[in-house]
């Protein structure tokens, strides 16, 4: 009997079929004994075949990654597989295994509990990440020991479909999407990074499933219809005919869209829409090129830097040349990091917050620890020499934090000017607003910033008190709830008053059944993830900008969300139902 759940939110569209694989995150339980005189021997060589196998796992993991994504993400095994040969520590468990007779995964485990505690009393950035690493790779090794199978998602060699309880963005984003087919959780909301990075990768993924896991077990075949919201265990053969006949609508479908490419996102009264896309990391620029963008609207640069701390400028400044000589005249707009929220890196896992999304996040993050702001400020300018760059900066809740923050920039360009580094000295810098302070001191904002970006991913959280990857309260998770809209509204407004340029690179930018009623609500410039580009051209290309204000102007009349939501959906229904999936 096939079981076929519906529950869940479509994170990245697909539909796809395969073997399920679960994972239940690297946990590992240490097994503690005491050995007898004569298992020591045996110990010894369990230990060195475990070690031998986690040297030449880390290494096949190494060469799929440098061939699948890129050098830079493989970096960091190569730091993995030099503290796994680090002689010192290698000759310590070999010695205490003869003298203090405890198994090996006690011992291991303790090694690496000491030099972490040691280590963290360092406050240097290297050491900071070979912590990271220290405790990554105990972990693989004690898990070779007690012969677990797989320990990260980048162990999988075949094609499977993982289900698992949660998921990090950094996990998302090593996945190989090769063999990683598609994925299930049953954390997580529809804007949480984890899902921003599987449309960025192009993995279909249904997320918030609450409790899926528990239902599948390990090489169940299943369906993943990452386009009706649907995920059947055992499928019968009548499952699996519908099935093939969704996924070849989906690509006719697919295929019909990409006609748009070379047509102008021009309303049929003659309005010009221009869309950018949202990166995460740099290998996505092709395919937004490729879906004839303008332009980059939103450089997420956190994704940079995955499990590794902050680059040095170097490699920041490389990174972000190539995409901006790439798109070159199109502006490429970089964000300054967003660390901490869903975005947990190295710097930020050494102090767990209550509330992490309340916490020291973004742009508070960045003028706590100025040292590497100006790292990724001297980057981001010397980048702009090549092209044409904008400077943004994530979260700003008060008119005095974008001061103090674009007063770097100007400490740094004179730093640059000195050195006599060029760089663009008319770049714009602008802010993010996503946060209700920032809508409410718009018209303050105005005065410094040179244009404003919508992020609703976090602006709705922050207005309704909702956490973004919360599957428990999704249901309050909502843009069209009129404080929202009364906010975009406001903020439209505020800019026009002070002719401040605003876009819009929330993720409703780029959800078709939104677009209309962004252009009614008076945003032309839309920077979104290229998964729905097409389908956002075509109502662009379908619609009056009078009818779009029409459907505000009714909407704005009411107070029920589930009303407001019902008016739009039939409104997307009746115009668009060809070009829904
Ligand atoms: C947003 O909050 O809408 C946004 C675009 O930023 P992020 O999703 O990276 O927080
Ligand atoms: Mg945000």
């Amino acid at each position: 009997m096939s079981q076929t759940i519906t529950k869940g939110i479509i994170a990245s569209p697909g539909i796809r079929i395969g073997k399920a694989f679960v994972y239940q995150g690297n946990k590992i339980i240490i097994p503690k004994y005491m050995l007898r005189d004569s298992e020591i021997e045996a110990e010894l060589q369990r230990y060195e075949r475990a070690f031998q196998k986690t040297k030449k796992e880390i290494q096949s993991i190494q060469t799929q990654i440098a061939s699948n994504l890129s050098k830079e993400m493989s970096d960091i095994f190569t730091s993995h597989l030099m503290v796994l040969e680090d002689p010192k520590v290698d000759e310590q468990a070999r010695r205490k295994i003869r003298e203090e007779k405890r198994n090996i995964e006690w011992i291991i485990n303790d090694i690496s509990i000491d030099l972490i505690n040691s280590l963290s009393k360092i406050k240097d950035d290297y050491i900071r990440e070979r912590i990271i690493d220290l405790s990554d790779i105990s972990k693989r090794l004690i898990a070779n020991l007690q012969k677990t199978h797989t320990t990260t998602l980048s162990d999988i060699n075949e094609e499977v479909i993982v289900f698992a309880p949660d998921l990090t963005p950094s996990e998302t984003a090593l996945m190989n999407k090769t063999l990683i087919l598609a994925f299930v959780t049953d954390k997580g909301g529809k804007t949480s990074h984890t899902s921003i990075m599987a449309r960025a990768l192009e993995i279909p993924a249904i997320v918030g499933t609450i409790n899926t896991t528990s239902l599948v077990k390990n090489g169940d075949t299943v369906i993943v219809d990452a386009i009706h919201g649907k995920i059947i265990i055992d499928p019968t053969e009548a499952e699996i005919k519908e099935f093939r006949k969704a996924q070849k609508d989906f690509n006719k479908l697919e295929v019909e869209l990409s006609k748009l490419t070379n047509l102008p996102a021009k309303t049929l009264d003659s309005e010009d829409i221009f869309i950018y896309g949202n990166i995460e990391i740099p290998e996505e620029k092709k395919i937004i090129k490729e879906h004839m963008a303008q332009g980059i609207g939103l450089f997420r640069s956190e994704f940079l830097f995955l499990n590794k701390s902050l680059p040095d400028e170097e490699y920041q400044f490389k990174e972000y040349k190539r995409v901006v000589e790439f798109f070159n005249p199109m502006p490429v707009t970089i964000r300054t990091i967003d660390v901490g929220g869903d975005k947990i890196y190295a710097y930020t896992r050494e102090y767990k917050e209550r509330n992490p999304f309340l916490g020291c996040r973004a742009i508070r993050f960045s003028l706590e620890n100025p040292d590497m702001f100006k790292i990724q400020l001297r980057a981001i300018l010397r980048a702009s020499y090549y092209g044409n760059v904008k400077m943004m900066f994530p979260m700003i809740t008060t008119v005095e934090e974008f001061l103090k923050a674009r007063g770097f920039v100007e400490e740094t360009m004179k730093e640059l000017d000195h050195e006599g580094v060029p760089y663009d000295e008319n770049i714009d810098i602008g802010l993010m607003i996503e946060v209700p302070s920032a809508i409410i001191n718009a018209d303050l904002l105005a005065k410094y910033a040179d244009f404003f970006s919508i992020g609703t991913n976090d602006l709705v959280q922050y207005v309704l008190a909702v956490d973004r990857i919360s599957e428990k309260i999704a249901y309050l998770y909502n843009p069209l709830n009129i404080a929202v809209l009364r906010l975009l509204r406001s903020v439209i407004q505020t800019s026009r008053e002070n002719s401040t340029p605003i876009s819009i690179c929330g993720e409703i930018a780029g959800e078709p059944q939104y677009t209309m009623v962004l252009l009614g609500l008076g945003f032309r410039h839309l920077s979104m993830s290229p998964t729905y580009m097409y389908q956002v051209k075509k109502i662009i290309r379908s619609v009056r900008i009078a009818e779009c204000e029409e459907l505000v102007k009714t909407i704005m009349l009411l107070e029920d969300t589930h009303e407001i939501e019902e008016i739009v959906r039939q409104t997307f229904k009746e115009k668009f139902h060809e070009i829904q999936y």
